[in-house]
């Protein structure tokens, strides 16, 4: 079974919530460096009063803080592992290379910047399980209060427009020559990111043989 996964692709591409799905089909950990930086930001760490500042701005945190967290994290995993959001650069999928993490499957979710952009600002997130839901697509059943813990739904900060586009253009520019990167290597399986979660999941469950 492929079981070591990269999960590649723009924000909104609904990354988080296949990998929340796949998760538990597949029985392996879903490693978001997105929800760690989150994570050290509310907890004021070193990192993460250095990663606030380029969060917030809709950069991506320079690749040495990443790297860091991720190596301790991988390490720690035997069984295998989703990463969602991680690699961003090249230089980040080089260092992974590097530290000798094989990887079996990248499956990219794509779909256009004003699909993407309509659905990341009317996105609402629950800080305290990561569930995730729509101003109008997927409202909860209580206003603002999550379905799954009762916690309270937030809208991302970097989740507004003029920050979404920022991070599109991240995207654009610093990411997307990983497609390029990870096809020549043989690994790259794309899935329409634009269609429905259950279509996209079943896709996505076809190109990892599951
Ligand atoms: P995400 O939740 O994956 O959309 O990530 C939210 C923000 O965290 C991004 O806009 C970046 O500022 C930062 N971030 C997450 N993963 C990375 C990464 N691999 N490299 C650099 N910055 C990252």
């Amino acid at each position: 079974m492929k079981s070591r996964i990269i999960l590649l692709g723009p924000p909104g591409a609904g990354k988080g919530t296949h990998a929340k799905s796949l998760t538990v089909t597949m029985q392996i950990p879903h490693i978001s460096t997105g929800d760690m930086l989150r994570d050290a930001v509310s907890r004021g760490t070193k990192l993460g009063i250095s990663a606030q500042e380029y969060m917030q701005a809709g950069k991506l945190v320079p690749d040495h803080l990443v790297n860091g967290i991720v190596a301790e994290r991988l390490a720690e995993e035997k069984k295998g592992f989703l990463l969602d959001g991680y690699p961003r650069t090249v230089a980040q999928a080089d260092y992974l290379e590097a530290a000798g993490e094989k990887i079996d499957a990248v499956v990219l979710l794509d779909a256009d910047d004003d699909c993407l952009i309509s659905r990341i600002t009317g996105r609402l997130s629950c800080p305290s399980c990561g569930a995730v839901f729509h101003k109008k697509n997927k409202l909860p059943k209580k206003d603002d209060i999550c379905d799954s813990c009762s916690g309270e739904l937030i809208q991302r900060p970097d989740d507004n427009e003029t920050v979404v586009r920022q991070r599109l253009n991240a995207y654009h520019a610093q990411t997307q020559p990983l497609i390029a990167y990870y096809e020549e290597r043989g690994l790259l399986c794309r899935v329409d990111g634009a269609c429905d979660v259950e279509e996209g999941f079943e896709a996505i469950k076809s190109v990892l043989g599951l």
